[in-house]
């Protein structure tokens, strides 16, 4: 059951004018874990929450998230896309973050619901989408520091536009590490992102745009770019770092190797050593790099910087590029243009 407090009041967008994070839709699923159980979902209008300044979130980030979107056709159909992955994954979070678990009848549920009541914020031009953002924060009053009691998870939505490529500028991170053994790297915890935020911008400063993070022991083993996986295509292999417990396991990234295959590139999921992409760099057997995750889907990269020295990429026109074709048959099968294989589509 989910508990419908409908908004009086519906605000519009433009959908020619859209940036991202700027505009929230009308409504947010609202759902608080009490006495060691769920309550009922609330839908209600979009807006502030009240919650005690000693709730464990502000003190020891008991906090983790998901990213998801929806797509709708030029007939008006709305998808998501393996939103099963995320709720699966959100799990996995909160188990590690010793957070409760989220039933299917409030993620998935309570999803449909919102996107229901809030389908006209979702735009239907081809590469635009809403953004959805499903997120867990520990609630409990107390300072001590153990994990919370009580809970809230919340959905909420803003519209997205259509990425163009813009390609980026990274450097391979010699200091900071994102994520370590045993860590919680593997996890969308919000803490993960606020520890990226001090190297990225000393990366920012010295010119790039983003980290290309390294092992957190020896940083000679490539894992992630930013808050994307990264993707390497040399000589006739694309190459990417193994799912392991430092690497996020993303959608898209699953999702890519599965479109590469499909197309007859063979896939490596293997590490891949900062020496090694280095020496296939300066052979010019590196062809594209690229990074890919929800919100951006798919960007490539142009420069790698490594110890104060840069390495160009080969200038390949956007229509020959491997990350090119990749890129527009996952937006095909998300925005229900082509036929969906592999049953990656969730209509509501
Ligand atoms: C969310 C995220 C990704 C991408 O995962 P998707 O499921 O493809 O959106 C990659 N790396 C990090 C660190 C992330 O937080």
């Amino acid at each position: 059951m989910i508990i419908i407090e409908k908004s009086s009041h519906s605000n519009s967008i433009d959908f020619n004018d859209i940036s991202f994070g700027k505009n929230y839709s009308d409504h947010m699923l609202y759902c608080q874990f009490n006495n060691g159980k769920w309550e009922y979902p609330i839908l209600k209008k979009f807006g502030e929450i009240t919650v005690s300044p000693i709730s464990l979130v502000f003190h020891y980030g008991q906090a983790i998230f998901e990213g998801m979107k929806a797509y709708k056709d030029k007939d008006g159909n709305v998808f998501l896309f393996r939103p099963f992955e995320n709720f699966n994954r959100i799990n996995s979070s909160a188990q590690r973050l010793e957070m409760p678990l989220i039933s299917k009848s409030i993620f998935i549920d309570g999803l449909k619901q919102l996107l229901y009541i809030d389908k006209n914020w979702i735009p239907n031009n081809y590469g635009q989408s809403i953004y959805i953002r499903p997120f867990l924060i520990a609630s409990d009053g107390r300072l001590s520091a153990n994990p919370s009691k009580k809970y809230i998870f919340m959905i909420i939505c803003t519209p997205a536009s259509n990425y163009y490529f813009t390609p980026l500028k990274v450097n391979i991170e010699q200091k900071y590490s994102r994520s370590a053994d045993g860590g919680i790297g593997f996890t969308k915890a919000a803490g993960n992102y606020a520890s990226s935020f001090f190297p990225t911008r000393i990366a920012q400063e010295e010119g790039y745009d983003q980290i290309l993070w390294t092992d957190s022991s020896t940083h000679s083993l490539i894992e992630e770019s930013g808050t994307m996986n990264v993707f390497f295509y040399i000589k006739d292999s694309l190459i990417t770092a193994p799912a392991n417990k430092k690497i996020l396991n993303g959608i898209t990234r699953k999702s890519i190797i599965t479109l590469a295959k499909e197309k007859g590139i063979r896939v490596k999921e293997c590490n891949l050593s900062v020496s090694e992409l280095i020496y296939n760099i300066r052979k010019n057997l590196v062809k594209e790099v690229f990074g890919c995750g929800t919100a951006v889907v798919l960007n490539f990269f142009k420069k790698i910087g490594y110890k104060c020295e840069n390495f160009y990429l080969p200038k390949i026109s956007y229509e020959k590029r491997i990350s090119f074709f990749l890129k527009k048959r996952l937006l095909d099968i998300q925005h229900n243009v082509v036929d969906d294989p592999f049953g990656w589509r969730f209509k509501l």
